[in-house]
């Protein structure tokens, strides 16, 4: 919000862009913060090579699975594309010289720029005076003076801008992306072990309910309220699902169950058993089950399940 403000100091127009990945944590208010600043907003989502460089980074990972630099200039050639087609004489970002440790020292601004083809066009207003002038700052279309020369990670000086700019609602730090977070983390690193074939719709299910692994073939993904066990269902029906089936508890009041991968009657019986395991009808002790599999569906009875009471989630 504040680069953009700066540029509109200098009276330019400015087109938002927000970039959604495969994971929720991207799904940011900013169409909050366009109306408020005033400008266009263009949402785009990641195409399906995105998680290419989740699976294999040129530039490794953070301290999670976060694979920042490949992701930037992933992200900063998306807002190259949509730069020459509106015909804008530059990419800006929020980006602060020193802020994050994995893409935001001086020699990743430089990369970043060098790999997403946008050197000289790649702004970042808040540190333009602590980096070298792009090109519209050297043909003084935009006036380097007034752009700032932010460094670090404090955030008084920035509130104090914000102040300056008349942005009145501040927004709170950003949650931060599900690929550094610890809890996170592991659900990403399992499906690169055991599914280095994963697809998006493998990687957007990540996002969805308790997970759990059976073995190399086969997990399962329990919903935690009514509104993931709907999203499960979903997820089943897309075009692009993964081999898989879903149960839904008839008799009982309880979680659907997706099976990804083998679909036999040991991982019935043990997504039976997780159905068990997370419902509170616990006086049972068999239970009718809707399993839907690519040739249709039909009820059948699952019981509680030792192993599946005990498989720990990822
Ligand atoms: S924190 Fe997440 S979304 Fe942000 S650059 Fe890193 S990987 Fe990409």
């Amino acid at each position: 919000m504040l680069a953009i403000r700066l540029l509109q100091e200098q009276a330019f127009e400015v087109d938002a862009l927000n970039i959604r990945t495969t994971f929720d944590c991207c799904k940011t208010p900013a169409a909050q913060a366009a109306a408020d600043l005033g400008v266009r907003l263009t949402v785009l989502s990641v195409a399906d090579d995105y998680v290419d460089l989740i699976r294999r980074p040129s530039y490794g990972y953070g301290k999670g699975l976060n694979p920042c630099l490949d992701c930037r200039i992933y992200m900063c050639k998306m807002a190259g594309r949509l730069m020459e087609e509106v015909g804008a004489c530059a990419v800006i970002t929020g980006e602060i010289l020193g802020q994050r440790p994995m893409s935001q020292k001086r020699r990743d601004l430089f990369l970043i720029a060098e790999q997403s083809k946008l050197e000289g066009r790649l702004l970042r207003p808040l540190s333009a005076k602590l980096l070298p002038p792009t090109i519209p700052e050297r043909q003084r279309l935009i006036d380097r003076e007034k752009l700032g020369k932010f460094h670090g990670r404090g955030r008084g000086a920035l509130i104090a801008l914000a102040h300056k700019l008349g942005i009145r609602e501040i927004p709170q730090p950003s949650v931060g992306c599900a690929l550094t977070e610890v809890t996170f983390a592991p659900r990403v690193r399992d499906l690169l072990e055991f599914e280095p074939q994963a697809s998006r719709w493998d990687f957007e299910l990540l996002n969805v309910g308790r997970h759990m692994r059976l073995d190399g073939q086969t997990k399962f993904v329990v919903g935690r309220n009514a509104g993931e066990n709907a999203t499960l269902q979903h997820f089943f029906k897309r075009q692009d699902a993964s081999p898989c089936a879903v149960m839904h508890p008839e008799s009982f009041t309880g979680p659907d169950v997706l099976i990804v991968g083998r679909v036999d009657p040991q991982t019935i019986a043990f997504a039976g058993g997780l159905m068990f395991r997370y419902t509170r009808d616990l006086a049972r002790i068999a239970a009718e089950v809707r399993l839907t599999h690519a040739g249709g569906g039909r009820l059948i009875r699952v019981r509680p399940d030792a192993a599946a009471a005990a498989v720990p989630a990822l």
